[in-house]
């Protein structure tokens, strides 16, 4: 399967190289040159992976990773001018995946762009995508960003997202939680449900992970 990159870069010769570099790798690419239509030909065509250059006419880089950000985890490559900027943009926490300055060396693009693309198809060595669980050291954490959870919310959240799409009522919640059977009442689930979506708003507010089943319980959709 053939994987498509972006290239988002106004100077032509500097995409003509990435496009190059990439093709001898086998790898197809498309090119924009302005940033105002980028956001929307992401969403149309879902690339494998966008390599973004920072300072850019129409849009900047910036806001397009951000808008992109809100709806899709694509791999993305922040191409900037001055090493300096990426520090700047890594306090911003914009959720690019990996940053190359120019000058660049048109190699280096190519063993990061498939670096990136290898983490990002191999499920086993996924990182900063959406939510993962280590249930060894009792950490969770969302688009790279530790979630800090009780006991019993990280149970919760393990339960249910054991079984995407599975509607568990309060009652099983309870049983698989409170092994002690001890007594507590339904909402006891629904406070530990509200803390826990309150955390992971807190970080992702845009992704809704923890759905109500009204008069069922809950249930764990990425969506
Ligand atoms: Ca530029």
């Amino acid at each position: 399967m053939r994987q498509t990159v972006l290239i988002v870069e106004d100077e032509q010769r500097l995409a003509d190289l990435h496009r190059d570099y990439l093709r001898k790798d086998g790898i197809e690419t498309c090119w924009l040159d302005n940033g105002a239509i980028v956001v929307n030909w992401v969403r149309e065509h879902a690339p494998d992976l966008i390599l973004l250059d920072l300072m850019l006419p129409g849009k900047d880089g910036l806001e397009i990773c951000k808008e992109i950000r809100k709806f899709s985890h694509v791999p993305i490559i922040m191409v900037t001018a001055r090493v300096e900027e990426i520090d700047r943009l890594l306090g911003l926490d914009l959720g690019a995946d990996d940053y190359i300055c120019k000058p660049f060396s048109p190699r280096e693009v190519v063993a990061r762009v498939k670096a990136v693309l290898r983490r990002s198809t191999h499920p086993s060595v996924k990182r900063d995508r959406r939510l993962y669980i280590d249930k060894e050291y009792y950490h969770a954490s969302l688009n790279g960003k530790k979630l800090d959870l009780t006991a019993v919310e990280f149970q919760l959240i393990t339960i249910l997202s054991a079984r995407p799409g599975q509607i568990f009522s309060r009652d099983q919640l309870m049983d698989r939680i409170y092994t002690d059977k001890r007594i507590v009442c339904d909402r006891t689930i629904d406070s530990h449900i509200k803390k826990l979506r309150k955390k992971i708003a807190a970080g992702s507010p845009d992704l809704a992970l923890i759905h109500s089943v009204y008069g069922v319980g809950y249930k764990y959709e990425e969506a």
